[in-house]
């Protein structure tokens, strides 16, 4: 060992929302931890290219589509002017102050970070590539949170600035005037609802038969049916055959039943989904197990099959979402320090925060009818909901799956504004074991949007007064 090598009882790779929790957790616990990432700042994906700042440009989509809205309610505010650099400086000012949250957590906690790109030497050591060259860390134990990153079709002209992945769209380093998004995903029509809102004109290529294939049809319909009238084109059902590079723009050419012509586009962005950073870590020379996808298998307690190594977050397994890598990360800290903990959750949320949001968890109405399980359904129309009303929108839907036997909540989906922040009352009320009742007997405030999961689960025990639905 070096002189200058440096020990971690808790040694965490990656610097994400799963690798900064599991650092965070560790060190409360009174470990010496010591976390490697190789950008010079901490949140991974999440804070610096996905989630934080496209909600910050969501959030501006939303404002001016809002005001736009008004204009056939008596209020005009004109067509909106962009300062494209002004826009960029207020996301990136939200990351950086994120950014500048954690590192005075890290400091708070006594947490060491190395910067670089770090490198399984043997089963108890790393090795870092930073700019300062390189440097060996020592570990009793390791929480691998390597992330993913996104998948690329290795046909595509992918050196050409032309072509984005979320990454680049994130950037906002223009507008271009014709945008095609491949992969109807969250992704996808996340980027889709801030471009449009910035003026540019949207095409969406999805190779399944509908948007967001996982998430149950219905609730997916919606919002279909909004940004049917808002983008150029949707096309299911279809793929891209090609993509070549020419002066004017990227010529892309379809494959499909109903494909299009091949037509020209600025930009192209694809997001066809993510893949795991298992490959990338030396996990050979630690005698780690990675699958041909490039997971990590763990069990419950994120535990690799190396015992004092455990893995978290997109690196170990679908869905690839920050919530998920939060929560395996406090349960490796917790392993790690000696605590009986697991990974126990019963349903892990999803959400688009498209417009309208789509949220749902727990079982889905399609994985229901497939896997052969019995249940009761109450879907409330928003068109119903005074507060929907008054935000100037009916098409949300409200639904509630519950087990036909015990009335208990088997699953849920939300679409509309806010569904995002609405579907925590129902993960809750699944970990709870809560059934119809206590969700209806539960006092809602009037009126707020959350009172759509009451009347959808009044709709299902028989006591709705807001609808009236004809006996049977
Ligand atoms: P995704 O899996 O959500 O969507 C990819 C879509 O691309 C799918 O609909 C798929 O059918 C389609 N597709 C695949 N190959 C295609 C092809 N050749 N042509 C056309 N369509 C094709 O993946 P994503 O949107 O890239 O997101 C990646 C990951 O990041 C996901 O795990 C997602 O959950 C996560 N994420 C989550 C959020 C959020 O929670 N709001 C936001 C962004 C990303």
């Amino acid at each position: 060992m070096s002189e200058s090598a440096l020990h971690a009882e808790v040694l965490v790779l990656g610097g994400g929302p799963g690798g900064y929790t599991a650092a965070f957790r560790a060190a409360d616990l009174g470990k010496k931890v010591v976390i490697v990432e190789r950008y010079p700042v901490l949140g991974g994906v999440c804070l610096n290219v996905g989630c934080i700042p496209s909600k910050a440009l969501l959030h501006m989509a939303q404002v001016i589509h809002e005001a736009d809205a008004f204009d056939a309610h008596g209020i005009s505010f004109g067509k909106p002017k962009f300062d494209i650099e002004k826009i960029r400086a207020w996301k990136e000012s939200v990351t950086k102050s994120l950014n500048d949250g954690l590192a005075g957590l890290i400091k708070q906690r006594k947490i060491t970070r190395v910067q670089g790109i770090g490198t399984f030497a043997s089963d108890h050591s790393i090795e870092v590539d930073g700019e300062s060259g390189k440097q060996t860390i020592t570990f009793d134990h390791a929480i691998i949170a390597s992330g993913s990153q996104s998948t690329q079709i290795p046909v595509f002209p992918n050196d050409d600035p032309r072509l984005w992945d979320s990454t680049d769209a994130v950037a906002l380093q223009e507008i271009p005037k014709k945008l095609l998004i491949v992969g109807g995903g969250i992704i996808g029509l996340e980027m889709a609802t801030v471009y449009h809102a910035l003026g540019t004109k949207i095409s969406v290529v999805e190779l399944m038969d509908q948007l967001i294939p996982g998430c149950d049809k219905d609730l997916v319909k919606p919002l279909h049916k909004r940004i049917q009238k808002q983008y150029e084109n949707i096309w299911l059902k279809t793929k891209v055959a090609a993509i070549e590079p020419q002066k004017r723009g990227l010529k892309v050419t379809f494959e499909g039943e109903d494909a299009p012509d091949p037509q020209v586009f600025d930009n192209v962005l694809v997001a066809v989904g993510r893949r795991p950073n298992g490959n990338k870590i030396g996990a050979e020379n630690a005698g780690i197990t990675v699958d041909e996808q490039g997971f990590i298998p763990v069990d419950k307690q994120q535990r690799t099959n190396v015992t004092h190594i455990f893995a978290i977050g997109d690196v170990v397994g679908n869905p690839m979402l920050a919530h998920k890598a939060t929560h395996e990360g406090k349960v490796a800290a917790e392993v790690v320090s000696g605590i009986k903990a697991g990974f126990d959750a019963l349903t892990i949320p999803s959400v688009a925060y498209t417009d309208p949001e789509i949220a749902w968890m727990g079982l889905t109405e399609t994985q229901a009818k497939e896997q052969g399980i019995e249940y009761e359904k109450g879907a409330f129309p928003w068109a119903a909901s005074g507060r929907s009303l008054s935000l100037g929108r009916n098409e949300g839907v409200t639904k509630i799956l519950a087990d036909k036997e015990t009335g208990r909540i088997l699953g849920a989906g939300i679409v509309g504004p806010n569904a995002g922040e609405l579907i925590a009352e129902a993960v809750l009320a699944l970990e709870m074991g809560a059934d119809v009742d206590d969700i209806s007997l539960t006092i809602h405030p009037h009126p707020t949007l959350s009172e759509t999961l009451a009347f959808a689960a009044e709709m299902i025990n028989g006591t709705i007064t807001d609808l009236y639905i004809r006996k049977k």
